[in-house]
C-alpha cells in the first residue's frame, strides 16, 4: 500500500472517537446497541478509514451523503470486528443505486446449444465483483439499518461474498478461516448443512433460510451470514450447527444467550 495512504490511515486511527461519531453510529447501525464500548470505538475508527479510502458513487442521479457512507461502512465493518486490519482493500469502489436496478447481461453462445446462456435484463438488489466494485441499492441498505428486517441484510450479504472471494475469484462459501479452525472439517460441516437444508425443502418442510440461500454454497454462506448478524438467536435455534460454524469464522457475537 502506498506510504501516504498508510500514513493517512494511521492518522485516522489515532484520533479519539468523538461523542458525535458514537451518536452517529448508534443512529445508523442498530447492532451498535449490542456492542461493548471497545467494539464501538474500534468500529468508529474502522468506519472512518473505509469511508475515506473508498470511492463512492451514486447511480441514476443518487446523491451519496456522509450518513449513507457511514451506514454502509459501519455495516461492512461490523462483520470484520474480529479482523480489524481488514479493510476490503481489493474493493476500491462502492456503487449505490436508489433501488433495485436492471443489469443487462449479454447472451453467451456456445457450440452446444444446451449450454447457451440467455442474455437479458435482470433485476438485481446488489452484486459483488471479484477485485471490483460492490454494488448496492440504497432502499435495501436502509431497510436493514434499524432492526432485524426478517433476517435480510444486503451489505452483510455482499461483503460476505467479498470475504468468500479472498481465496479465489469463484465464491464457494469457504472464506479463509482463522488458524484455530480446521478448514477441512469446517468445509465438510458447512456443505452437510447446505445439503440437509436443500433436502428438507425438497421434502416440503419450511426452513429459516430462503430459497436464494439454497441456490449455491456461496449463497448459503452469504444468506446465513445475514441471519448471523440480523437474527442470531433465531439462526442458532433453527440451524445451530450453521450458527457455530459462522461463529468460528466471524468470532464476534453480538448477543448473549440466556443462562441455562
Ligand atoms: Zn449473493
Amino acid at each position: 500500500m502506498l506510504e501516504w495512504l498508510l500514513g493517512k490511515r494511521r492518522y485516522l486511527l489515532k484520533q479519539d472517537v468523538t461523542r458525535d461519531e458514537l451518536r452517529r453510529l448508534r443512529r445508523l447501525l442498530w447492532q451498535a446497541e449490542l456492542m461493548e464500548l471497545g467494539q464501538l470505538d474500534q468500529l468508529v475508527k474502522w468506519t472512518r478509514v473505509f469511508v475515506a479510502e473508498k470511492h463512492w458513487e451514486g447511480c441514476e442521479g443518487l446523491v451519496v451523503t456522509d450518513d449513507m457512507k457511514w451506514m454502509i461502512a459501519s455495516m461492512a465493518g461490523m462483520i470484520v470486528l474480529a479482523y480489524p486490519d481488514w479493510y476490503f482493500d481489493s474493493t476500491s469502489t462502492v456503487l449505490i443505486y436508489p433501488t433495485t436496478y436492471v443489469a443487462r447481461v449479454e447472451p453467451q453462445y456456445f457450440t452446444n446449444t444446451y449450454n447457451a446462456t440467455l442474455g437479458g435484463e435482470f433485476h438485481r438488489a446488489g452484486q459483488t465483483i471479484y477485485r471490483g466494485p460492490v454494488i448496492l441499492n440504497w432502499r435495501d441498505v436502509q431497510s436493514a439499518s434499524q432492526g432485524p428486517n426478517e433476517g435480510h441484510h444486503l451489505v452483510v450479504h455482499e461483503f460476505a461474498h467479498q470475504l468468500d472471494m479472498i481465496n479465489g475469484p469463484s465464491a464457494d462459501g469457504l472464506p479463509p478461516l482463522p488458524a484455530t479452525v480446521d478448514e477441512g472439517t469446517w468445509r465438510r460441516a458447512m456443505k452437510a448443512e447446505y445439503e440437509v437444508a436443500r433436502e428438507m425443502v425438497s421434502q416440503g418442510h419450511r426452513i429459516l433460510m430462503d430459497h436464494y440461500g439454497l441456490s449455491h454454497e456461496s449463497e448459503f454462506f452469504a444468506v446465513a451470514s445475514e441471519l448471523y448478524f440480523q437474527m442470531p438467536e433465531t439462526l442458532a435455534e433453527y440451524h445451530p450447527n450453521v450458527y457455530v460454524l459462522l461463529r468460528d469464522f466471524y468470532v464476534t457475537e453480538l448477543h448473549s444467550f440466556p443462562e441455562t
